[in-house]
């Protein structure tokens, strides 16, 4: 079962992590947080999919003398980028190679996506702590990580907000799962939290792409909006906190001033509080189980105008049910839930399917699965590959 996060051993020195998925909205964040707190925190290493240019910027400004680069065909423009002094990775080896860097202390995955997995592995393997933007991988291989990180000794710190929040939460909790009844994951309920029913199915990219209250990468977004996001949280929750899907919960709170809460078996709750600003969570996983003065502005009481809760439209905005029913059956489901999703969503960022039609791919590529209960790594990855061979034909046929 996932790991109880309570250890207080971490070292206080400087943390040198690896960066993968550094040209992306988390990445970007990364480093102006590694910016702010160089006492604190050393980029080593940077990796990413195809931007050769922001990753060569960022290098530069770093001085790291390892990057990656996923896109093999972007490796010549690096290189005439790069001072001879720093060693380019190539392609998905090139990003297990990053993770297992001997200077590494932490690694943080910041891959969209699931490419994010095999690295991942690679670091714990390698006895390197993780921090996990990446949720993505998780769903998918949510036992297979926790147990190598528990076998490993490592340790596995959420950077996604809400997964932070509960980790704060439980941070010091001495009593254990026992004494925990519930985590409520919090919601903005995104753009479309309050449109009518038969407005849903006119949804546009634009408009699903305006997120209310976080600024995010594109799939990230639009899984806000289909409620995708908060699915893949629940069942991430689940194996980050060793804790029953039926214990998770999720309640809507359009202002995003608490991140997450935990419930005790008491009747006590403790909650988590601050701005809408990624930098936060990232600087706590990275300085954990310190904390340090960094850029997050103080909340200001008096002029929050409120704090409202409501209870998510499950009937509307199906994915939180079908993430419930992934995470209750398990096996191979979660990743077959998570892949087809992805494909959906590329689909709609694409402009060739309706915003409902996401939701429809998923659950139809879920009816169709025949779940293989405790799955080794091949049969999540193969699984995965067959969920977005059927999403692709699913959405051929209505595109
Ligand atoms: P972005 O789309 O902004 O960035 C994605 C990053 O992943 C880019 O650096 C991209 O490189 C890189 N990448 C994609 N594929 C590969 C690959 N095969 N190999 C190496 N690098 C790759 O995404 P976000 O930063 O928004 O999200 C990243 C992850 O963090 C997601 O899993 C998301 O769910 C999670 N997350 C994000 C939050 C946010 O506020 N943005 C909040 C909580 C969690 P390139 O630029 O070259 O394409």
């Amino acid at each position: 079962m996932g790991a109880f996060l309570f250890d207080m051993s971490a070292s206080p020195q400087k943390r040198r992590v690896v960066l993968l998925g550094s040209t992306g909205s988390i990445g970007t964040s990364t480093l102006k947080v590694a910016r702010e707190l160089p006492d604190e925190i050393e980029i080593i290493a940077l990796a990413a999919h195809s931007n050769v240019r922001k990753l060569a910027d960022q290098a530069l400004e770093t001085g790291v003398r390892h990057v990656a680069l996923f896109d093999h065909s972007g490796e010549a423009e690096l290189r005439s980028l790069l001072p001879p002094n720093v060693k380019i990775h190539l392609g998905a080896d090139g990003l297990a190679e990053l993770a297992t860097l001997a200077d590494a202390d932490i690694v943080l995955v910041a891959i969209v996506g699931t490419a994010g997995l095999h690295p991942a592995l690679a670091a714990i393997e390698a006895g390197k702590d993780l921090a996990i933007a990446s949720k993505e991988i998780l769903v998918m291989a949510g036992e297979i990580i926790t147990a190598a990180a528990a076998k490993r000794g490592v340790k596995l710190l959420p950077v996604d907000s809400e997964h932070n929040a509960i980790f704060q939460c439980l941070d010091g909790h001495r009593g254990g799962e026992a004494e925990v009844s519930r985590l409520i994951l919090t919601a903005s309920g995104g753009p479309f939290r309050t449109l009518a029913p038969e407005q849903i199915s006119k949804v546009t990219l634009a408009q699903a792409l305006k997120h209310p209250t976080w600024e995010m990468g594109p799939k990230i977004t639009i899984d806000s909006a289909t409620l995708f996001n908060k699915g893949l949280e629940m069942i991430e929750a689940r194996w980050l906190f060793g804790i029953g899907m039926d214990r998770i919960d999720v309640v809507i709170h359009p202002q995003s001033i608490i991140h997450s809460m935990v419930e005790f078996t008491d009747g006590s709750v403790l909650a988590q509080l601050s701005r809408t600003d990624m930098c936060f969570p990232i600087q706590y996983a990275l300085t954990w189980p310190r904390r340090v003065k960094g850029g997050l502005q103080p909340l200001d009481f008096p002029t929050l105008s409120k704090l409202e809760f409501e209870a998510p439209r499950n009937a509307d905005f199906p994915a939180l049910d079908l993430a419930r029913r992934a995470g209750l059956t398990g096996g191979t489901l979660p990743a077959v839930y998570n892949a087809a999703n992805e494909v959906a969503v590329d689909a709609f960022r694409a402009e060739k399917i309706s915003f409902p039609a996401i939701w429809q791919c998923v659950a139809a590529v879920m009816d169709a699965h025949s779940v293989q209960h405790s799955p080794d790594l091949e049969a999540i990855v193969t699984a995965d590959q067959r969920a977005r061979d059927q999403a692709a034909t699913l959405l051929a046929d209505l595109a």
